[in-house]
């Protein structure tokens, strides 16, 4: 078997080499090249097969009709041959003449042979007297016919043909050859012919393998362009570019502007949580400096009065610092540094210590707080975090609800799912603000909101907290009738 060798056997015996080359070099890997290359190969390979099957069938069909009017003239000869009983005397001159000619015909040569395998005549009277003992000969003597051979290294087709009698028994045989050597010139020509047509046809190949690899592509650079001027100038003011060329580069040009329309959500939302920041903070701040300035501006303040101011102040202080806490907390929550400590917890607990905590606050509105456990669910969670999440939902349900008003939970699952619902009969959600309520520092009721307390984020902390645990929170509610908030959270905590 052929092995490669030299340079290009060190080359294929390094096998991540031609790996290496397709993925390391720009110009492999690039499409623009790559159709060029398809475009070349497929325009150049069939042309050369084509050639190489024209010229070896040339070749065959010369080589066979060159056979068979050998074939046909030896037939022609050996009849008369044994009429004229040439195999018992070689001096007729006609048949002799008939022979020379034929060997001239085919620039050959012509040798009778006789039943004892013996050289009766040659036309180059070189072998007469000699015994041939060919493999033919033997074949076409024990009655074998079509007994050809062609020989392309020394240019030339051998037919033996037997010689017979009028009843059709073998009495000897002809070995007639002819030169094949037109053949060889005529394929060297229709060689040299194919290949200038190869070439031609290669030269063009090669101008529309160019042209199409560079015109097919011209639709991915118009969306490389739009997507370098994204990178370059304002997001906000960047004019949708349409690639309607092929259906990929429309769904990359979709792609990106979906992309981009997030990325710009995103900038929004940001830019509103730092304003919402601001304010948020700087409204105890204000507070604060309402109150000092105005013991400040004031003579002679009783110390009551100190005490009363100071106690507002440090109100203040802790309002702010909560704010501060949850904060944190969220972007802990959303950037997920904070990992999840689960176990499995029977949320029976986690709801009767909720209830146990909560109980006061719902005592002082005279509410009845209620909770069903309808099976029990033992679930991988992280025990304070969860705790804390479902707390701030049912201390919601206590909040805005009305007075002596109900809160109702329950406990359920189903084959993934622990379900913990807080339903509670207050003073509900407007339904255009309902999708709202899990965003950062949203309050839908605003007028309530300074009496009622809180500062927007509990929400936000719980829904952060239930999607680490990778479950859902969903809410349905009347405006002035109550709301529904439906927790899931998964069985098994899958990290
Ligand atoms: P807050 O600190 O204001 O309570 P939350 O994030 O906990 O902040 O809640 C956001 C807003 O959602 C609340 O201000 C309130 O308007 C509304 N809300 C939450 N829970 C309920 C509920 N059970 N009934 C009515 N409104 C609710």
């Amino acid at each position: 078997m052929c092995t490669p060798s030299g340079v290009w056997g060190t080359i294929l015996k390094d096998e991540g080499l031609i790996k290496k080359l397709l993925r390391g070099s720009v110009v492999f890997r690039s499409l623009k090249f790559r159709i060029f290359i398809i475009v070349l190969l497929v325009g150049i390979i069939p042309s050369s097969v084509l050639r190489a099957l024209l010229i070896r069938s040339y070749e065959s069909r010369a080589v066979n009709q060159r056979i068979t009017d050998i074939t046909n003239q030896c037939n022609i000869l050996c009849g008369r041959l044994f009429e004229a009983g040439f195999l018992d005397d070689t001096k007729d001159e006609l048949i002799n003449d008939e022979l020379s000619l034929l060997s001239n015909l085919y620039d050959g040569r012509v040798l009778i042979i006789d039943d004892d395998f013996r050289i009766i005549k040659d036309t180059y009277d070189m072998s007469v007297g000699r015994t041939m003992v060919s493999k033919e000969v033997i074949a076409c003597l024990n009655g074998s016919s079509n007994m050809n051979r062609y020989d392309p290294e020394y240019g030339y087709v051998e037919v033996t043909v037997p010689v017979t009698d009028g009843k059709g028994a073998i009495h000897g045989a002809m070995v007639a050859s002819g030169s094949t050597d037109y053949i060889k010139t005529n394929r060297v020509n229709l060689n040299h012919r194919a290949w200038i047509v190869e070439i031609t046809v290669g030269i063009f190949v090669l101008v529309i393998a160019y042209a199409l690899s560079s015109t097919l592509l011209l639709p991915f650079d118009r969306v490389r362009t739009a997507i370098s001027s994204a990178k370059e100038g304002y997001i906000s003011e960047l004019k949708r570019v349409e690639v309607p060329d092929y259906t990929e580069t429309g769904e990359i040009m979709d792609a990106f502007y979906l992309l981009l329309d997030q990325i710009r959500e995103a900038d929004e939302a940001r830019e509103e949580f730092v304003a919402n920041v601001s304010h948020e903070l700087k409204t105890p701040l204000a507070s604060m400096k309402v109150l000092s300035d105005s013991i400040r501006n004031e003579e002679n303040v009783p110390v009551e009065m100190y005490r009363e101011f100071m106690n507002d102040i440090a109100e203040e202080v802790d309002r702010e610092n909560q704010i501060i806490t949850d904060l944190l907390e969220i972007v802990k929550l959303e950037k997920q540094t904070d990992r999840l400590v689960t176990e499995p917890t029977d949320l029976d607990d986690i709801l009767n210590e909720i209830i146990k905590m909560l109980e006061p606050l719902a005592g002082k509105k005279g509410i009845g707080l209620t909770y069903e456990k309808l099976k029990s669910v033992t679930a991988e969670v992280d025990r304070q975090k969860l705790s804390r999440a479902l707390m701030n939902i049912v201390e919601n349900a206590i909040k805005y609800n009305k007075d002596f008003g109900w809160v109702k939970i329950t406990l359920d699952h189903d084959i993934q799912f622990a379900i913990i619902t807080i339903s509670d009969g207050g003073i509900g959600i407007p339904q255009d603000v309902v999708g709202r309520i899990f965003d950062r520092f949203y309050r839908a009721d605003k007028s309530h909101s300074n009496e009622i307390g809180g500062n927007g984020l509990g929400l936000a902390i719980s829904r952060s907290t239930i999607l680490l645990h990778k479950g859902s929170v969903k809410v349905t509610s009347i405006e002035g009738e109550g709301s529904t908030f439906t927790v899931k959270i998964p069985l098994v905590y899958e990290k």
